[in-house]
C-alpha cells in the first residue's frame, strides 16, 4: 500500500474467542469514500453482514469498532467514535470526547474492532503495536472511575517500561512511594487513556455506554452493553508513536486558524453547553420536565439553575478534549445538606444532564409543588435541587448509563406513578416521586444489578411503557413514552417552535439524535440543505472532531482534510458524499433489520405520542405542538419530500440502485436495497 497520511492503515482486529490479534489494512479507496469515524463504521457493518436480522446484538458475532479519523489527533478537538448494532436493533454511531482517540492514533491505530466473546472478563492493553488480551477479573463489578484509575496504571507503551535509571534509593520516601506500578521508569505516568463500563454495561442494561475520564461518554444507544456482552471491561491504550499528516506548515496554520477562533467564543468557553441552556432552551419552553409534561416553568425564578449559577456553586477545574480551545468541560464538587449527595465529584453538567436528569425528573421544583405553580423556595433550595441533579448525572456515568435515555426512562415511570397507572407495589416496594433521588438512587440500583422490576427497566424507556402496558391491560400508556424510534428524546423539545422541528428527530440516521445537523433546513423546508447539513455532521463524525466546533472549522475543514491526507483534488463534494455514504448505508441497515416492508407506517411513525397531542401548557409559546399538529403533513408530504431529494423512494424511503451506484456503494449495499424497494 502507498504510503497514507492523515490514517495509519491500520485497523486492529480483536477475537476474543479465539484470543486473536490480526491486523486489517483498507485500500486508500475505502478512506477517500469513508473518510474514518462513524461512516467507516457503518462500511464495516455492512461488509460483515451486521444487518442480518437474526444476528443477536448481544451475541459474539456483533461487531464492536473503536475508530478515528485521519484528523483525530493532530488537529483540535479529537474525539474518538463507537459503532456497533445496537441492543435495541439500530445504528450505533455515538462519538466520544477525552484523549482516548488521539492516543489511540498516537499508537498507530485507525481503530480497534472487536468480534467474539471472551470466555471471561478482559480488557485490551494497546500499547504502541503491541496489543494484549489481560485478564479482568480485579475490575469487572467495579464502576467506571475507580476502574479506570486502576487499568491506566497498568498500561505502559514499551518506550516507558524499560528499567528505570533512577532508584528507589535515590528518592525520598514520598517520592519513591509515588513511583508507578512494578518500578517501571520514572517517566511511567499514567498517560494511558481508558474507555470503559461500569456495572450497567456489565449487565448488559440496554442504553450502557462506553466511558472515559469519568464523565466523558460515547453515550448514546448502546455501545456498553455489546462490550459487556463481550466480557470486555475496558479498551485501554497508550501511543508514543505520533501523526504524520502529508503537509505539516498548512496542517498547522489550519489548526491555528481554529484554535484562534475558538479562543474568541468567550461564551462556549464559560459554560460550555450549559450557558445555551441558560440564554435558550428556558426561554424557548423547550426544557424537559416531568416527563416534557412541561416545556418551562411558569414562575421565571425557577430558572435559575444556570450555567454561572452552578459554577458558582461547585467549580472545581476546567478540562478539554484533546486540542480543543473552547474546554468546555468542568469538574465539580458537590455541596449538599444532603449526605448522599455531599461531596460527589460530577461535571458541570452539560445541557442535556441538567434537562434530563434535572428537570426531567421534577428535581428542580420545591416538593410538593408543581411547574405551573410560583417557586416557593430560596436560592439555597436551588443549590440543594442543583445537587440532586449532579449526583444523578454522576450515577449514570460512573454506572456507564446514558442520561438521556435514563432520563427518560425513569421520568415515564414517574409519570405513570402520577397518574395512577402504576404503584410502588409495580417498583419493589420503591416510592418513586417527582424530585426524590433517593429513591431514583434505589431505582438505578436496581436497573444496573438488574434486579426485580429493574431488569424489565434496563431495556430502555419504549420496552419499559411497553411492559407496564401489558402489565396493566393499558395500551394509552404507551401515550407518554417519549422515544423516537425506540430511543429516548434528548433535551429539546419539538413543540416549541424555538427549538427542533419535529423532521430532524424523523430522519436523523442515529435514532433521535439531537446533533444530526441541519436544523434551519428543517425549519425552512429547504431539504436540501437540511441534508447538506446531516451529511456535514456524518463527515465531521468521520473526520473525527467535535460537532461542537464545527463552526470554528467551518472554513478550514477542507483545506485540513487535504493537508492532513495529501488528497489535493479532494473537494467539498467529496466531503458531502461521505455523509450520503453513511446516511444509505444505515438507513438500509435499520430497514433490513427490522424487515420492513411499509418502512413509514412501521418505523418513520414510531415518535412521541405527545408530539402532536399534548400542547406546551406553560410559557410564551403556550398551546404550540409539533409540526403545528399536523403529523399528515409531516409523514405524507414533508418526508417523501425529503427522501427524494436524497435520492431515495419517495414511498418508503430506500436509497434506488442509481443513488447507491453514484455514491460507489452498491457493490456492498445494492442486494439490500434491491430487497427493499
Ligand atoms: S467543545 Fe467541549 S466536548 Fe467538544 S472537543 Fe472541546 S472540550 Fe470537548
Amino acid at each position: 500500500m502507498a504510503d497514507l497520511f492523515g490514517m495509519t492503515g491500520k485497523i486492529a482486529r480483536v477475537d476474543l474467542t479465539t484470543e486473536t490479534v490480526t491486523v486489517i489494512e483498507p485500500e486508500e479507496e475505502i478512506y477517500r469514500k469513508f473518510l474514518g469515524g462513524t461512516a467507516l463504521g457503518a462500511y464495516f457493518l455492512f461488509k460483515e453482514g451486521i444487518y442480518d436480522p437474526n444476528l443477536d446484538p448481544l451475541g459474539p458475532d456483533n461487531l464492536l469498532q473503536f475508530l478515528v479519523g485521519p484528523v483525530t489527533g493532530a488537529a483540535p478537538n479529537s474525539r474518538v467514535v463507537v459503532v456497533t448494532k445496537s441492543a435495541y436493533n439500530i445504528y450505533c454511531g455515538s462519538t466520544c470526547g477525552g484523549h482516548f482517540g488521539s492516543e489511540l492514533k498516537m499508537a498507530g491505530w485507525d481503530g480497534i474492532q472487536v468480534v467474539g466473546k471472551a470466555s471471561k472478563p478482559v480488557y485490551l492493553a494497546v500499547m504502541d503495536d503491541v496489543i494484549e488480551i489481560r485478564d479482568a477479573g480485579h475490575v469487572w463489578g467495579k464502576d467506571v472511575e475507580e476502574a479506570e484509575m486502576i487499568l491506566k496504571g497498568e498500561v505502559l507503551a514499551e518506550l516507558e517500561s524499560r528499567e528505570g535509571m533512577i532508584r528507589d534509593a535515590d528518592l525520598n520516601p514520598t517520592w519513591a512511594a509515588m513511583r508507578p506500578p512494578k518500578r517501571l521508569g520514572m517517566h511511567a505516568k499514567r498517560l494511558a487513556h481508558v474507555m470503559c463500563i461500569g456495572r450497567g454495561g456489565e449487565n448488559q442494561v440496554w442504553y450502557s455506554c462506553v466511558n472515559t475520564e469519568g464523565a466523558r461518554a460515547a453515550g448514546r444507544w448502546g455501545g456498553g452493553a455489546v462490550m459487556g456482552s463481550k466480557n470486555l471491561k475496558a479498551v485501554v491504550v497508550r501511543g508514543t508513536k505520533g501523526h504524520k499528516v502529508a503537509d505539516k506548515k498548512t496542517f498547522l496554520a489550519m489548526e491555528n486558524v481554529i484554535k484562534s477562533s475558538e479562543a474568541t467564543d468567550s461564551f462556549w468557553r464559560a459554560y460550555g453547553t450549559a450557558g445555551i441552556g441558560a440564554s435558550s432552551a428556558y426561554v424557548e419552553d423547550a426544557f424537559p420536565i416531568r416527563n416534557w409534561q412541561f416545556g418551562s416553568w411558569a414562575d421565571p425564578s425557577t430558572k435559575a439553575i444556570t450555567g454561572p449559577f452552578m459554577d458558582e456553586a461547585s467549580f472545581i477545574r476546567r478540562q478539554s478534549c484533546f486540542g480543543c480551545n473552547l474546554k468546555c468541560l468542568s469538574t465539580v464538587e458537590v455541596t449538599s445538606t444532603d449526605p448522599m449527595l455531599d461531596g460527589t465529584l460530577s461535571d458541570l453538567p452539560d445541557w442535556e444532564a441538567m434537562g434530563m436528569v434535572g428537570g426531567n425528573l421534577g428535581y428542580m421544583e420545591m416538593e410538593g409543588q408543581t411547574p405551573d405553580q410560583p417557586f416557593t423556595g430560596t436560592s439555597a433550595d436551588q443549590a440543594e435541587n442543583l445537587a440532586k441533579l449532579q449526583y444523578t448525572a454522576f450515577l449514570h456515568d460512573n454506572y456507564s448509563l446514558d442520561f438521556i435515555e435514563g432520563g427518560n426512562n425513569i421520568g415515564l415511570v414517574m409519570e405513570l406513578v402520577q397518574r395512577g397507572f402504576i404503584d410502588s407495589t409495580d417498583l419493589d416496594g420503591i416510592d418513586l416521586k417527582w424530585g426524590d433521588v433517593h429513591a431514583v438512587d434505589e431505582l438505578m440500583t436496581k436497573i444496573i444489578t438488574r434486579d426485580g422490576i429493574g431488569d424489565k427497566l434496563a431495556q430502555g424507556t419504549y420496552e419499559t411503557g411497553r411492559y407496564f402496558a401489558e402489565l396493566k391491560g393499558k395500551p394509552e400508556i404507551m401515550d407518554y413514552v417519549m422515544t423516537c424510534h425506540h430511543y429516548g428524546q434528548p433535551a429539546h423539545d419539538v413543540r416549541s417552535p424555538a427549538d427542533k422541528n419535529a423532521m430532524e428527530y424523523v430522519t436523523v440516521n442515529r435514532a433521535c439524535a439531537h446533533t444530526g445537523g441541519g436544523g434551519g433546513g428543517f425549519k425552512s423546508g429547504d431539504w436540501a440543505a437540511a441534508i447538506a447539513g446531516q451529511n456535514g455532521t456524518c463527515a465531521t463524525n468521520s473526520l473525527v472532531h467535535c460537532s461542537f466546533a464545527a463552526g470554528h472549522w467551518a472554513g478550514s475543514q477542507l483545506d485540513i482534510i487535504k493537508a492532513a491526507t495529501g488528497w489535493d483534488d479532494f473537494t467539498a463534494e467529496d466531503v458531502q458524499a461521505v455523509g450520503a455514504r453513511e446516511y444509505a448505508l444505515t438507513r438500509l441497515f435499520e430497514v433490513h433489520i427490522r424487515q420492513l416492508t411499509d418502512p413509514k407506517e412501521e418505523w418513520d411513525k414510531q415518535s412521541p405520542h405527545r408530539w402532536f397531542n399534548d400542547p406546551l401548557p406553560t410559557g410564551i409559546h403556550k398551546g404550540a405542538i409539533a409540526y403545528e399538529g399536523n403529523a399528515d403533513n409531516l409523514y405524507d408530504v414533508a418526508l417523501p419530500a425529503y427522501w427524494k431529494e436524497r435520492g431515495w423512494t419517495e414511498d418508503k424511503g430506500i436509497p434506488t440502485l442509481e443513488t447507491l451506484k453514484s455514491l460507489g456503494i452498491d457493490d456492498i449495499a445494492g442486494d439490500i436495497a434491491s430487497q427493499h424497494l
